[in-house]
């Protein structure tokens, strides 16, 4: 059999690839016919690919990379604990040091009372120990009948029954039979796309108000917990407007409705501060980490649970767990991650450096003729493509044509900047240099540019 290493040609490794691997969001078609593009090393913000080409990673993987890549302590502290502890599980009254260290860390970390924490092994499998958690704490409560859980169209919340039931994507839900059921979706905070004349104010609080609607037409006794993400990131990068997050706590205060905010992209310093409930001034019952919590080196997730929730939960046996609900080798790399952010002063970097340089960029792109807005928050930004900035216009194309287009000039330009429809965004590495925020911007600027030429 031939051994199968980054030396064999290119050709060769796609045609493998769309032979034996299937991949997600991806069709075989697509594989057959172009090939996927084959990683085959990273340092910092840059990816290498089979063909020797460095390309800047603008999207740190899947908003998970947030340290930059190829860092040596991470890989040491993965061999360390391997060679200590290679698995051990958490179930049945068993514990280890990882799990305990990381778990007093995220508790430290975390705001307000979040003191507990349940560990996945993905966001994913974390938004489903959420439900299961909200819908257990209310039965426990005597309530078994408060099991609605409201989130949103258009939120992301993973790919699992659960979790893409809890999101409100309708090409997911389109297959495999979901959402499940006793799942409610509301409208988004998406002012440019939905929110009409209104001002974002005024739109913020009326998507916000959808909620009080939707528990009223419950009945707040069915209603076991709110899901949102604190900004909207596969959706689009969607920023709230201002009045959004205050309106939304008020009402889960009012209705003592569970509030979960879904932080596996903005956690660990995505918008300048460990969580984004910082940010928006969120207080919340559960927050679902992954992504950066170990910055994408070790698959590992889970839910900040704070302590009403967590002292109903642990006065009964919660029948759930995964295998690898904190797995030594990734909570011992999560607690590297977490040492470095914290000595390296990434967050600062972020706050004084990184993000107040790149919005200033960024935000400056609104004056490309294709661009009909440019919004950031700390380090996820986004852009809309419209033909017509004034009215804020959709192409006549079908939604996602134009912004397809864009993505191969900025992947043919070294720039990986993802679409989600005719929207583009970035979520870079954090700790992303000025000098290198600068080529991201003239990348993005040249295939704006290029696919200006080709939709004209
Ligand atoms: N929640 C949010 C907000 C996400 O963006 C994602 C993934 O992109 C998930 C949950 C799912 O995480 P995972 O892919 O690790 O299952």
């Amino acid at each position: 059999m031939t051994t199968i290493t980054n030396h064999l040609p290119t050709a060769e490794l796609q045609r493998l690839d769309a032979a034996h691997h299937m991949h997600p969001f991806t069709t075989g078609d697509a594989l057959n016919k172009k090939g996927a593009r084959v990683i085959t090393k990273a340092r910092g913000v840059f990816l290498t690919d089979s063909e020797g080409i460095e390309i800047l990673d603008g999207m740190a993987g899947l908003w998970c990379v947030n340290i930059g890549y190829g860092r040596e302590e991470m890989a040491e502290a993965a061999a360390r604990q391997i060679r200590e502890l290679t698995y051990y599980n958490t179930f049945f009254q068993t514990t280890h040091v990882p799990a305990i260290a990381l778990a007093a860390k995220l508790a430290e970390l975390a705001p307000g009372d979040l003191n507990h924490v349940f560990f996945a092994g993905s966001g994913s499998e974390a938004n489903d120990t959420n439900l299961r958690m909200v819908r257990t704490y209310w039965a426990q409560k005597g309530q078994p009948e408060r099991n609605i859980v409201i989130a949103r169209k258009n939120g992301y919340h993973g790919s699992t029954m659960g979790g893409g039931s809890l999101g409100g994507m309708a090409p997911i839900h389109s297959q495999g039979g979901l959402p499940i059921p006793n799942i409610h979706h509301i409208g988004q905070p998406h002012w440019y796309a939905e929110g009409g004349d209104m001002s974002p104010e005024e739109f913020g609080l009326q998507r916000a108000q959808e909620l009080e609607a939707a528990i009223l037409e419950f009945g707040p006794e069915r209603v076991a917990a709110f899901i949102g993400e604190a900004v909207q990131g596969a959706g689009g990068v969607i920023i709230p407007p201002s009045t959004y997050w205050p309106e939304i706590q008020r009402i889960c205060k009012k209705y003592d409705i569970l509030l979960i905010v879904d932080e596996v992209i903005t956690g660990f310093g995505r918008t300048g501060n460990w969580f984004a409930c910082e940010t928006f001034g969120i207080e919340p019952d559960i927050i679902t980490v992954a992504k950066g919590l170990s910055s994408g080196y070790q698959p590992i997730g889970g839910s900040i649970v704070g302590d009403k929730v967590a002292a109903v939960i642990n006065a009964c046996e919660f029948n759930h767990g995964y295998t690898y609900s904190g797995h030594p080798v990734a909570a011992a790399v999560a607690l590297e991650n977490l040492r470095i952010l914290e000595e390296e002063k990434v967050l600062d970097h972020v706050r004084e450096v990184a993000a107040p340089y790149l919005k200033a960029k960024w935000e400056a792109l609104a004056d490309h003729p294709l661009v009909g807005e440019a919004k950031i928050c700390g380090m996820m930004g986004s852009i809309a493509l419209t033909p017509d900035k004034a009215s804020r216009a959709k192409f006549a194309s079908e939604e996602g044509t134009v912004g397809l287009i864009c993505r191969e000039r900025c992947f043919a330009n070294s720039l990986v900047m993802r679409h989600v429809g005719d929207r583009m965004i970035i979520s870079p590495p954090l700790v992303i240099t000025p000098a290198e925020i600068d080529i991201l911007i003239e990348r993005a600027t040249k295939s704006l540019d290029e696919c200006l030429a080709a939709v004209k």
